[in-house]
């Protein structure tokens, strides 16, 4: 009880009291001048669009796509980029270029956005869970070999909340067993592993440019790889490939089913806007973590992000672990109360604070996966001849459900936008409520 006497002078604003913070935070706003700009080109020219359907130049796409994706390629230090409507189609194109297809499993992880662990399923092929780390939460190489068998072909590796994947192991293990990685770094741009920027560090990475992540264009994706055949096939992929296969002479035929993946220009011409505008973005953002994290370091029950050796982290968001034992209470009571010192932020006023826990279900809770779904009333591809009866139960990978149930918690009052002032502000609502832990303790049960 001792050291919770000043509680009384500083009730919780979950329990009625004042709170830390009641002023809206700033948006994350990357859309400026320069976009507008960009746009009216693209508007003054007419061309909003323009892919070819045969095999020929302009089956490439208009001069801003052309002119995004060579940037993009100069920027992150790779021969192609691919620029296409969505990272979810960015990863589709790559499992189909690469020529995954019908009973080939994929080594997935459960803790990301879906379609990290569904993209297999659109060739027929099986998606098998791995755990996540403890520390860094991105795939285990330890649960990856344990999950390799003769029917898988690749991996899905993602960059989770902005930190690479760990390269060294899981690029060797894939060589060691002849499996491709492709890398999912929607999360991550920018963020680097010995000097290497995610996205590249497989053999394609993919890259989100939705309106919620570092810098975007609406909606929109790339596709970087250095590898000229694959690269075709993703050109091809994304433009309806059927109808220009013939002409392309492309030597694998396989997977050459396309789709309309195609980016628009006035996309491409925010794109080229935005990507000038990423360095000192993130710059500001990495700024901005290590300042709250060595601040919230300093509170028992909070454990902050580990960075991998030789990795710079992009922190699509802030994740840290709670020691519920340490604590004396329950992460989850913790961080209502925290959300409860903090107001929203500007243009996302109806989330409320942006402080959660958790952070997606471990994906193989899906129904998807628990009743093997997939597609048409037979199930496809999970009712395949011969398939291999993979598991989904719970339990599957138990540190990503005790990071999902019990640990983790997150909050994205970090961004470029965000003020040393604001940064205070969070901090202080974590160090109100440790110091009157007592108090939720008392009110709680
Ligand atoms: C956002 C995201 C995607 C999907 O991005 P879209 O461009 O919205 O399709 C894929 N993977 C991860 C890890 C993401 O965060």
């Amino acid at each position: 009880m001792e050291r919770n006497l000043k509680s009384t002078m500083s009730k919780l604003a979950i329990n009625g009291g004042q709170p830390v913070r009641t002023r809206l935070f700033p948006a994350y706003r990357t859309i400026g001048i320069e976009e507008k700009r960009a746009v009216n080109r693209v508007l003054d020219s007419g061309v909003l669009s323009r892919y070819l359907g045969s095999w020929h130049q302009g089956f490439y796409g208009g001069p801003e796509v052309q002119a995004f994706e060579k940037e993009w390629a100069r920027y992150f230090k790779v021969k192609h980029a691919v620029a296409v409507n969505s990272a979810s189609s960015a990863i589709q194109a790559a499992l189909g270029a690469v020529g995954i297809g019908p009973g080939d499993e994929v080594i997935v992880t459960p803790y990301s956005m879906c379609i990290s662990a569904t993209a297999p399923l659109f060739y027929g092929a099986i998606p098998v869970f791995a755990d996540i780390e403890e520390d860094y939460f991105c795939l285990n190489p330890a649960s990856i070999e344990k999950k390799i068998t003769n029917r898988t072909k690749a991996i899905i590796a993602v960059d989770l909340f902005g930190q690479p994947y760990d390269a060294d192991a899981i690029n060797k293990l894939a060589k060691k067993h002849n499996l491709l990685v492709i890398e999912d770094a929607a999360q991550a741009p920018g963020a680097k592993h010995k000097g290497k920027f995610a996205g590249t560090l497989g053999d394609i990475g993919i890259y989100s440019l939705n309106y919620h992540k570092h810098i975007h264009t609406g909606e929109g994706g790339v596709i970087v790889t250095d590898n000229d055949e694959w690269a075709k096939r993703l050109r091809l992929i994304r433009n309806h490939a059927e109808a220009a296969i013939e002409d392309a002479k492309t030597k694998d035929l396989t997977n050459m089913v396309g789709y309309n993946f195609r980016m628009t220009e006035i996309q491409a011409a925010i794109g080229r806007e935005q990507l000038k505008k990423l360095r000192a973005l993130l710059k500001k953002r990495v700024k901005n973590c290590e300042y709250i994290a060595s601040r919230l370091a300093r509170i028992p029950c909070i454990i902050a992000p580990k960075i991998r050796k030789g990795v710079s982290h992009a922190y699509y968001v802030h994740a840290f672990r709670f020691d519920e034992n340490k604590a004396g209470i329950s992460r989850d009571k913790f961080i209502e109360a925290v959300r409860a010192e903090l107001a929203p932020t500007q243009t996302r006023e109806d989330e409320g604070p942006l402080v959660s826990f958790g952070y997606v279900k471990p994906l193989y809770r899906m129904p998807v996966f628990q009743r093997k779904t997939g597609f048409g009333k037979a199930n496809y591809p999970f009712n395949l001849p011969n398939g291999r009866k993979v598991s989904y139960k719970r339990g599957l990978c138990p540190v990503a459900e005790r990071m999902h149930y019990k640990e983790l918690f997150f909050h994205d009052i970090m961004h470029s936008f965000i003020s040393r002032e604001d940064a205070d502000d969070v901090i202080g609502a974590f160090i109100k409520v440790y110091k009157n832990i007592e108090q939720l303790i008392t009110y709680g049960k």
